[in-house]
Parts: structure tokens; sequence; C-alpha cells
């Protein structure tokens, strides 16, 4: 290749003049210009031809390739490579255009030029291969002269510059486009933002390098996403940034809420919610050069995506998170138990004992802070080994590996006391776990279990902890709906009561009855009381059932006395949850006053146990009944724990032998001797419960029992039936001196 004339020269020097591009972005040397050829001189001539070259404000950069293997794993190597300059003829007749072929088809590199050299003239490809491959030039060697050479070489590079341009503007919006779509799949501002360096970067035609911030209530003007070196500064605040010229652009573009341009450019999305959002990206040239409008559209798109994801996040904020601890809600917790992944996890149910006692006797600021102390303390613990939430005002949810969620990491929790506004506090929970299996897949079912498991544990004692059993959790369910089967048949007036009379030993005399519910379902079966009480008196539902029984009984009361004299009884049970009501004493003054029938000859039966807790409070009430003049006895007397002590000081009229005692005299009489020498000493009377046989009745006779009931005499009979048997019991002492009568005076005393 012959050196170019000196006015060609010249003209090399003109284009050289060209203004040089400002600072460029990291990394861009210059022009990568790839020489293939299996000619080494063609090489050195090319490159000294073009030393010191510069076009649109670049140099080139060099690189060598002697035959078309080298020149493809160069061009793989060198994506961003602009030029080939590329010998046709080297190891085959037709090396260079099989690597054009490879070059365009394979690594699809549309926007490379290519600039054909040929020594020898009648190789010249056809022209049907120049338009197919998209070749810039074709010449033979003796052709390109050092001028020819040059401006052949700057037309390339401008080409792909323009190529290269459009690529990016395509990508750009196909970005935007991207960015609207994705916005529902992107869950978190950090990534959202992370697109946009990404786009703002493509947009720009530059290497992944920039930064956005985004100004937000909590954490400040912080960097929330970046690319490239700055990628080191997400999270942290934008004065942390090491270039002060960023840190400016980045903060005025905030102060005056306006796109900058300087050194780089800081582009300000107007988002309603926070401050605005700021994207800075480290490149020089003009944005004038980008399309304007394209900037302005890519602006407002993103605006509005953060938008969407800033609205997006308070509402998942709202729905997902606690407002108080921060923490994840129950919410939260059910979404995680539903889409668990592979492998075994324990839900546990921490549930803190007494919480509610901390916030009324101090106050609810202090509790505030005593669960954020605790919140705190757990997530501690459990780190990012469990997921913690939340889930109800004074329990928390763990969910985890069973390794990880298990009693003795509950425990941990409250080993050492909390500091609480200067107070050291000691706490504990109960827990509840439960564990999420695969055949149970979704729903909340594994959370319920555990919630059931820890009121099992907190009915145990403080701090305990119960793991869900299913057996256990059947019988809870079927309880469950007893008990709604229950508020049902009350509802509906499907409860009744039957009568069982009680007798006076001595006598035989039915001196009262003693009301006992009953139920019978529609279907004819009937519910022991044995079943269904218990569970009415943990609903609190006995309450109201009480009161039913109350004036029912007492309203029967006024015909049975008709019948059987002014002074016959009616003992009525009354169960702890209904005596504990703060009106308990004016409700039943109010139903007898209401029935008409005068205090006396009433009588409330209550069991021993209940006055174990809080006995002055139940003496006061016993006493206030009495004053009313209606009499007290204890029912089941002998299988509660209540001490000797205590059986002293409660005010009563009579104890109730306990049916076991009856059942067991035929072969240990002791307890039942015990007992009516107790109520001899207490001065109080005695009354034996299921009496079934004429020996029961003998013993108790001689050990002197005062009254009875039973089998022997009579079972629970509905109202009908009683006044039929009393009515039969009057005809039959009419015949003969008659206890009915005798029994009467004995029934009132106390
Ligand atoms: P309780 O007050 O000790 O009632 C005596 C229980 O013994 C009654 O059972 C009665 O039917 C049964 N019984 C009476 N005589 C005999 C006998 O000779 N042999 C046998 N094997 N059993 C006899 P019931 O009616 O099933 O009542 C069970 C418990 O339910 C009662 O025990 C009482 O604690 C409670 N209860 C019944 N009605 C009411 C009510 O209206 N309110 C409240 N709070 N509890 C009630
Ligand atoms: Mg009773
Ligand atoms: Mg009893």
């Amino acid at each position: 290749m012959s050196q170019p004339p000196v006015d060609d020269l010249d003209m090399l020097f003109a284009f050289a003049e060209e203004p040089v591009g400002e600072r460029r972005a990291g990394g861009a040397e210059g022009w990568r210009v790839l020489i293939v050829d299996d000619d080494a001189d063609v090489h050195r001539a090319t490159e000294l031809a073009l030393r010191d070259v510069i076009v649109e404000g670049r140099q080139l950069v060099f690189e060598h390739a002697f035959d078309s293997a080298q020149a493809y794993a160069l061009l793989q190597t060198h994506p961003d490579t602009a030029v080939m300059m590329l010998d046709v003829v080297m190891e085959s007749e037709n090396a260079g255009l099989e690597l054009v072929h490879r070059v365009r088809e394979e690594l699809g590199r549309q926007e490379l030029r290519i600039i054909l050299r040929t020594g020898q003239p009648g190789y010249a490809p056809e022209l049907e291969t120049i338009r197919r491959y998209d070749i810039n030039d074709y010449k033979t060697k003796a052709e390109l002269t050092r001028v020819r050479l040059y401006t052949s070489l700057t037309v390339a590079v401008r080409s792909y510059r323009q190529l290269h341009r459009l690529e990016a503007t395509r990508r750009g919006l196909e970005a935007i486009i991207d960015a609207g779509i994705d916005l529902g799949r992107l869950d978190t501002i950090q990534r959202f933002a992370q697109g946009v360096v990404m786009q703002l970067c493509a947009l720009f035609d530059v290497p992944p390098e920039g930064l956005v911030c985004a100004a937000s209530g909590h954490h400040g003007r912080h960097v929330v996403a970046a690319a490239g070196g700055y990628s080191e500064y997400i999270g942290k605040p934008i004065d942390a940034l090491p270039d002060a010229t960023i840190r400016d652009a980045i903060e005025r573009a905030f102060a005056e809420r306006r796109s900058r341009s300087g050194a780089g450019h800081a582009l300000y999305f107007p988002v309603g919610s926070i401050d605005g959002v700021v994207a800075y990206v480290d490149v020089p040239h003009d944005p004038a050069r980008l399309d304007a409008r394209l900037l302005e559209v890519f602006v407002m798109n993103i605006t509005a995506g953060f938008d969407k994801l800033m609205l997006h996040q308070r509402i998942t904020d709202l729905a997902y998170l606690d407002m108080l601890s921060k923490l994840p809600n129950r919410n939260a917790m059910l979404r995680w138990i539903a889409e668990r992944g592979e492998g075994e996890r324990v839900v546990a149910f921490v549930d803190i004992d007494d919480f509610a006692h901390i916030n009324s006797i101090l106050d609810q600021a202090f509790g505030d802070q005593v669960l954020l102390a605790v919140a705190s303390r757990i997530e501690r613990l459990f780190g990012d080994r469990a997921r913690v939430a939340r889930i109800g005002a004074d329990v928390f949810g763990i969910l985890g590996p069973p390794d990880v969620v298990h009693a003795a990491a509950i425990d941990a929790i409250f080993d050492s006391a909390f500091d609480v506004g200067g107070f050291r506090l000691r706490l504990s929970a109960s827990s509840g776990f439960a564990h999420c299996r695969r055949d149970e897949p979704g729903g909340d079912h594994p959370l319920r279990d555990a919630a059931v498991a820890a009121k099992r544990a907190k009915a145990l004692s403080r701090g305990s902890s119960v793991y869900h059993d299913a057996a256990q959790a059947a019988a809870a369910r079927e309880r469950m709906l007893l008990l709604s089967e229950l508020r049902d048949a009350f509802d509906a007036g499907c409860l009744a009561l039957a009568y069982q009379p009680v007798f006076e030993l001595g006598s035989g005399a039915i001196v009262g009855v003693e009301a006992l519910l009953r139920w019978q379902r529609a279907d004819g079966s009937w519910v022991p009381p044995a079943l269904f009480i218990p569970l009415a008196e943990e609903s609190g539902l006995i309450v109201d059932i009480g009161d039913w029984v109350l004036r029912t009984a007492l309203a029967e009361l006024d015909g049975l006395r008709a019948l059987a004299g002014p002074r016959f009884g009616m003992a009525i049970n009354i169960s702890p949850a209904q005596f504990r009501e703060p009106d308990f004493v004016q409700r039943l003054d109010a139903a007898i006053r209401q029935a008409g029938v005068g205090h006396a000859g009433v009588e409330i039966e209550l069991t021993e146990s209940m006055a174990i807790e809080n006995l002055s409070f139940i003496v006061d009430v016993l006493a206030k009944v009495r004053a009313l003049g209606v009499s007290v006895a204890i029912d089941d007397f002998g299988t509660g724990y209540s001490s000797l002590s205590l059986i002293r000081q409660l005010p009563f009229d009579r104890l109730k032998i306990d049916r076991s005692f009856v059942n067991d005299m035929a072969s240990d009489r002791s307890i039942v001797e015990l007992i009516t020498n107790l109520a001899r000493v207490l001065g109080v009377r005695t009354i034996a419960e299921g009496i079934e046989t004429a020996e029961q009745l003998a013993t108790l006779r001689e050990l002197g029992c005062d009254c009875g009931q039973g089998y022997l005499v009579s079972p629970a009979l509905p109202a009908d039936a009683l006044r039929a048997f009393l009515h039969a019991r009057r005809a039959a002492s009419a015949a003969t001196p008659t206890a009915l009568e005798l029994g009467q005076g004995q029934y009132d005393e106390r």
C-alpha cells in the first residue's frame, strides 16, 4: 500500500480537528477496528496510515487477526468492534466471505461495519454477497490510498455509530414498554430502580454505570439502586457518595425538582408520594443529542411506574405489615404458610402471658413498648433462620424449620428480663406449635392449629408449650360444633328442665325437687348434661341458660306447692360463671319476686371447687344470698379440693354428699360418716345424692343424713310426670300415715 499524497494528509488533519468529545464515560477507549489479513505488512501499513486519526471525537483502537478463526475469536470477545477491514483471500479463496457469513449469522453482529479488501481484483465477490451481508465497502488493496482508506473508515465508523444509536434507542423504547408491563411483577422499589438504571444506561448508550436515588420519609435521601462502580452505595445516604460533583448534581435536582445536565445527567422524576426520585447517569454528552421526546416519554413513564409502585408498596404495607412493630402481620404469615416451599416447617403461636394485665395496670403506651421489646428480641434471636410476624395484639408467629422453631427456642426469648422504660420486666408466653404438612396444602390451618395448641398451653400454666395434636384438635372441633348446636337449641327453646324429687330420709316425705337441665335433640336423642354443661360454662353461654333455668324452675314452683304444700323446696344448680356475674344476687332476687314464690324453700347448689379462688368474694355473695332467705347447698361435696378451713369460712346450709361416696358405701362408709359428722360439727344439714338401693338408704339413715335423692325414689322427671308423681304420693299418704306432711317442716329451718 502506497503512502498517501500530501494534500491527502492535510485533509486528514482537517478531519482530525473535528471537535473532540467531552470527558468520556468510563472505559470507552475509542473505536475498535479489527484488521484481518494474512499479510503482516498490510497490518503495519494500515495502522501506520490511520495512526492518530480521530473519528467523531474518538481515537481508533486496532486489533489484529491473521486468519478468519482468529478474527472470529476476537469479535466474540469484543462485541463493541466498530469496523472490520477484511482480506477476502486468506487461508482459502473464500475465507473472508465465509467469515462475513458467520459474523452476521452466527454472532448476529449486524452493527459491525465491514470493509472488504482484496489483492486480486479477479476475486471480487458477487454483488449478491455484498448485499446479503451488508458490506460497507469493497476495494482492491491497490485502490486504497491512505486518504481513501481514511475516508472509507470514517464513513464506516459513522455508520456504525448511527446504527448503534438506533439500536440503543430501540432498546430504550423496548425497556420503557417492558417497564410498564413488568411493574406488576416487580415487588420492590429497589428492583424497579435497578431496572431504571439499566434502561437509562441503554438509552444513553453507556456501559451500566450510574445510580438512582429516592427521597423517602424514613431513610432520608439515599441510594435505592445503582449499577457499576456505584453498587456499593445502595442503601446508603447520598452524602456517602465519594464524588462531590455527583452528590451536588443529585441534591440540586432534588432541590430544584427538575432534571439537570452537567458533567452527567440527573433526571428528576416527580414521584407524587415521596419527594421525587432522581436518577443520575454518569454520561457527559448532551441529552439534546438523545431524542428529547424519547427522554421525556421515558421520564413520564418511569414516574408513573414509581407512582404505581409506591402506591402498591403502601397498600402492601397496610395489608401485610403491623404498624406498631413494623413486623409482617397475620396476613403475611398466612401468605408465607400458603407459599411455603419444600421441607418441613413448624409454625409457632407465641402468646404473651398476662399482657392484658400489663396493659391495664400500666398503660397502653407502656404495653406498646413491651411488645416492641419482645418483637426486637424475637427478630434478633431468629434472624433469617425463621420468619417472624406479629399476628395478634400480644401474639407473635414464627415459621421455620423444626430445628429452629421449637419450645426451647421460644423459652430462650423469655429467659432474661426485658428492659422497658426503665423497668426490668420478666415475661413469659404460652406457645403452641403445629407442623405445616405437605398433605395439608395451603390455608391457615397450621396457624389455627398452633393457636388452639397455645390455648391449651395457656390453660396448663404460664410459659408452657404444647404441640398440636390432630386427635385433640378433632375433639376440640367436635366440641365447637356441639356448642354451636347448643346455642341454636337454646335459642329455639329446645332445652327443658326435669325435676328430681328430694325426700326426707327419716319419713320418706318428698320435701322438694332439684331442677336439672335436659337437652333433647330433634332426632329424639338426649345430650347428657355432663357433656353440654361444661361447654356452656366455658363459652359463657351458661349465664343466659342459667337465668332461664332460674326463671323456669321458679315459675314451676308455685304449681308444685299447690300440690305438695307451701314449703315445698326447689334446688337450682348455679354454675361458677353465673355466680360470678356482678348482679347475680339481684337477678336471683328478681326471679324469685317475679315468680311470686317467696325466698324460703329456694336453694342454690354450688360446687365446692368454685370457692377455692377468690374466697372473700364468694363469702360475700353467699352472705347476701342467705340474707335474702335463700339457702345454699354445697354440691358434690368431697370431690373438690377444698380444705376444712375453707369450708368453715363459707356460709352455707347444706352439704350434698356426692353420689360416688354413696355408691362406695357398701365397701367403705367412712367418707359418708365423716361428712355427716362434719355437718353436725358445722351445724349444717346433709343430703345424699344417687341413692339407688334400700341398703344405701338404711346406712344413710343410720349415719344421720337428713335428706336424699336418687333412683330408689325417683329419677328426674319432666314437670308433668313430676306432678303425676306428687299426686300419686299424696293419694298414697292419704291412705296410710304419710310422710309428705311430716317432711314439710324439715325443709325450711335454716
Ligand atoms: P348434680 O347437681 O350433682 O346432679 C345430680 C346428678 O345425678 C343428675 O345428673 C341426676 O340425674 C343424677 N342422679 C340423681 N339420682 C341418681 C341416681 O340414683 N343414680 C345415678 N346414677 N344418678 C343420679 P344430671 O342431670 O346428668 O346432671 C349432671 C350435672 O349437671 C349436675 O350434677 C349438675 O352439676 C349439672 N347440672 C344439671 N342441671 C344444671 C343446671 O340447670 N345448671 C347448672 N349450672 N348445672 C346443672
Ligand atoms: Mg346439683
Ligand atoms: Mg351433685
